[in-house]
C-alpha cells in the first residue's frame, strides 16, 4: 500500500471548470464533462470561475439546467480544467491546485502542474466538440439534454460554423447532437447568439463600453458590439452616437468609433464620431451618416487598427 495515494480519499471531490468569464463552451463542457466522469464512477462536480453570460443563460434556461457552482479560490483543490490552460484565465490560485486533467482546444501556454496528468488538446472549435467525441468514443450514453449542452457550446464557438476555427470534425459532431437533441443547429444556433447579443437591457453607454479598446498614442477609442440583426441598434443609432461624443470628449480622443459587428453577415458598420479623415484614408470610402460599411470585416486587432495605424504613421501623426 502506498501511504500518500491511500491519504486520499477515493470518494474525494474533483471539480471540472472553464475559465474567468465563463462562455457558453466553458460552462457547458464542464457540465457535460462531469457528467461523462460521473458515468465512470468519478465524483466529479461541474463548476465555474465567474458568472454566467447573458447566450449561457438562456441554453441553462432553455434545457433548465441549474449553472455549476462557483469557485473562486482553486488552492487545495483538484481540478479537471476545460476549455483554458492559461493560468491568467484560470480561477484564482491555479498554481496551488492539483489538477489531474485537461480537455481543450487553444494552443498551450504557460501551465504547470504538480503531478503526471490525462490532457486532451485538439484543434477543433469547441472544447464541447472533445467532450462529445469522447462519449462517442466510450459509448457513454446521452440524453437530449446533455447533446443539447454540448451542441450550443460547440454552435457558440464556432459562430454556427462560421469561425475560422471551425473543423469537419465540428460539423460531423454537431450533427449527431442535433440529432439527439432533436434541434436544427443553424436555426438554434441563431436563437442562442440571438439571447446573448441583445442590447434591450443595455443603455447606450454600455453598448459601446461592452467591449471598447482605447489606443492612446493614436487618440482613439474603438468598441465593438457582436449582434446577428441590425434592426434594433439601428433604431437607436442616434442616440449612440450622442453618447460616443460625449465619450470621445471625456476621453480626450480624436476619434471614437463602434465596430457593429453582424457575425452572421460577417460584416461591420463601423460608426465614427469626431475626426474622420484617417478613417476614410485608412477604409477608402466616404463617411456617410456617422458610418462606414465594411463587408467581411470582424476584426478590430486585424482588420481596423492596423490600416488606421498606417495611415497615421504616413502623415506623420505617431
Ligand atoms: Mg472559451
Ligand atoms: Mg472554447
Ligand atoms: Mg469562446
Amino acid at each position: 500500500m502506498n501511504y500518500v495515494v491511500n491519504k486520499m480519499n477515493k470518494s474525494e471531490k474533483i471539480f471540472v471548470i472553464g475559465h474567468k468569464n465563463p462562455d457558453t463552451d466553458s460552462i457547458c463542457s464542464a457540465l457535460a464533462y462531469a457528467f461523462f466522469k460521473k458515468a465512470k464512477g468519478k465524483n466529479v462536480i461541474a463548476a465555474r470561475a465567474g458568472e454566467v453570460c447573458d447566450e449561457t443563460r438562456f441554453v441553462l434556461d432553455y434545457f433548465k439546467v441549474k449553472e455549476p457552482v462557483l469557485i473562486k479560490d482553486a488552492i487545495g483543490k483538484k481540478l479537471i480544467l476545460v476549455d483554458h490552460t492559461n493560468p491568467s484565465q484560470a480561477v484564482d490560485n491555479v498554481e496551488e491546485a492539483d489538477i489531474i486533467e485537461i480537455i481543450d482546444h487553444h494552443r498551450l501556454e504557460g501551465l504547470e502542474t504538480k503531478s503526471p496528468l490525462f490532457a486532451r488538446i485538439e484543434p477543433v472549435g469547441s472544447s464541447a466538440t472533445i467532450v462529445a467525441d469522447m462519449f462517442f468514443s466510450d459509448n457513454i450514453k446521452m440524453d437530449k439534454t446533455i447533446a443539447g449542452l454540448l451542441l450550443s457550446a460547440l454552435l457558440s464557438d464556432t459562430i454556427i460554423f462560421r469561425a475560422v476555427t471551425t473543423t469537419e470534425k465540428d460539423k460531423k459532431i454537431a450533427k449527431r447532437l442535433a440529432e439527439i437533441a432533436g434541434l436544427d443547429p443553424e436555426k438554434f444556433g441563431v436563437e442562442i447568439k440571438k439571447a446573448g447579443s441583445s442590447i434591450k437591457t443595455k443603455t447606450e453607454r454600455e453598448i459601446i463600453e461592452s467591449d471598447f479598446k482605447l489606443f492612446d498614442s493614436m487618440k482613439l477609442g474603438v468598441g465593438q458590439i457582436q449582434i446577428v440583426d441590425n434592426t434594433e441598434i439601428n433604431e437607436r443609432k442616434e442616440k449612440i452616437l450622442k453618447e460616443m461624443e460625449k465619450m470621445r470628449l471625456e476621453k480626450n480622443c480624436k476619434t471614437l468609433m463602434l465596430m457593429v459587428t453582424n457575425i452572421l453577415a460577417q460584416d461591420t458598420d463601423l460608426w465614427i464620431v469626431g475626426e474622420t479623415a484617417a478613417a476614410e484614408k485608412a477604409f477608402k470610402e466616404k463617411v456617410k451618416n456617422n458610418s462606414i460599411y465594411l463587408k467581411g470585416v470582424m476584426s478590430r486587432k486585424k482588420q481596423i487598427i492596423p490600416p488606421l495605424r498606417e495611415v497615421l504613421l504616413k502623415e506623420g501623426a505617431l
